[in-house]
């Protein structure tokens, strides 16, 4: 079968990967070089300090060529020990397949149930870390931007709720889709170990996942029994420290990382992430002028990331995708595990502009009427508004 052509640019609307902007992609299309060699070191250390000052901290950071999940398993087995209890928040599928992971490297976790439409509170939290006087919770792992349900968990007041029962359990946030997006303080809100991957709010390709480590996370893999060779801290830190890696690192891809951190500062962080609030709060005033519920229903918690869009009983959110995927050449995002074929979900992060929010409304209002989904018209036209009454931010 002949693949069919399509003019124009497919719209790549999932949460991730996100659009890899060109300047990006050319950055990318470079020879391969000695990664042992002189030059490297200079690429290596700009690639490491770079991250540093994404993730806000004065503290190691460790890239590895993996996805998203191997950062989370380098998390776990760099800091606990086989058989110590975890207690994980599930605001959503990714908080659930963290702890699925635990679970088969030898951890125990203990799930606080969410309902999925909102981030993690931070009174349960403290509520269970209050009557374990014995300590024996090992650290506590939060999921910061839920990318199946579009809420976003409260870090730094996780963090004092923590800190006020007096419990040492260390603190670890997955923000593989809120980094560079929405904003984020690895030091400032006091979190051990934070994860990340390249192919959200980096604006790269998938293929590189981060730690970003505290002091008491280095202390805690010094104690720490879990098995572990490929992902150990340790192997990394000595040669990071000279701009070098362990093993063959993804060369190309730290080409397309140090121009991702240039053009994110050149941007300037905040306005990253006042652009992003600003396209989450149009797109879910577009939802709420269609008629249809946004699936995260705490204020405060929207995400400027994505945004989960519940249909209307009786309508299949698979089926509205596959129609605006065949009539308009756009990828929406869809329900995961038990809210699969219920929700569907748009990015809106990484590269991305008031225009391309337009088109990306526009394609979702005609493929509503195309699928024949029950909706009133003027989402567009609501998320227009709220574009024009709200300035864009500008570069500093
Ligand atoms: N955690 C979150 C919040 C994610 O969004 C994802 C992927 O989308 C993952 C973890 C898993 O990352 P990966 O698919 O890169 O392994």
């Amino acid at each position: 079968d002949q693949p069919r052509r399509r003019a124009g640019r497919h719209m790549l609307q999932i949460p991730g990967p996100s659009n890899t902007p060109d300047r990006i992609l050319r950055a990318m299309d470079g020879a391969v070089m000695d990664h042992r060699g002189p030059d490297f070191a200079g690429l290596g250390r700009r690639a490491l300090e770079g991250m540093q000052s994404i993730f806000r901290t004065e503290h190691p950071v460790v890239i590895y060529p993996a996805s998203g999940t191997g950062a989370w398993e380098a998390a776990l087995v760099n800091t606990l020990s086989p058989g110590d209890r975890v207690l994980m928040y599930e605001t959503g599928h990714f908080a659930s397949l963290w702890a699925k992971l635990a679970r088969r490297i030898g951890l125990e976790p203990e799930v606080i149930e969410g309902d999925w439409r909102s981030g993690a509170d931070p009174e349960a939290i403290a509520r269970r870390l209050g009557v374990d006087r014995e300590h024996e919770i090992r650290a506590v792992c939060v999921v910061h931007n839920e990318t199946s349900t579009g809420s976003v968990s409260p870090i730094s007041e996780i963090r004092r709720a923590i800190d006020e029962t007096g419990h040492p359990a260390l603190l670890m946030v997955d923000t593989i889709s809120g980094l560079a997006s929405i904003p984020y303080e690895h030091d400032g809100w006091g979190v051990d170990v934070t994860v990340t991957g390249s192919q959200k709010g980096l604006m790269l390709p998938p293929g590189l996942s981060f730690n970003a480590l505290s002091p008491k996370a280095l202390a805690a893999s010094e104690a720490s029994r879990m098995p572990r060779s490929y992902w150990s801290w340790d192997e990394m830190l000595g040669p990071n420290g000279k701009g070098y890696f362990p093993y063959t690192p993804a060369t190309n891809m730290l080409y397309g990382l140090v121009e991702a951190i240039d053009m994110l500062h050149e941007e300037g962080l905040e306005n990253v992430f006042a652009r992003h609030a600003r396209h989450g709060a149009a797109t879910r005033a577009a939802v709420r002028a269609w008629g249809l519920e946004v699936l995260c229903n705490k204020q405060g918690h929207e995400s400027g990331v994505l945004t989960a869009v519940l249909m209307p009983e009786g309508h299949s959110a698979d089926a509205f995708r596959a129609t605006v995927l065949e009539a308009f050449d756009m990828s929406l995002g869809n329900g995961l595990s038990k809210i699969a074929d219920k929700v569907f979900r748009i990015g809106h992060l990484g590269d991305f502009n008031d225009l391309m929010l337009m088109a990306t409304l526009s394609g979702i209002e005609m493929g509503l009427a195309r699928a024949g989904v029950p909706h009133r018209p003027g989402g567009a036209r609501a998320a227009m508004n709220h574009l024009t009454e709200t300035e864009a931010p500008r570069a500093a």
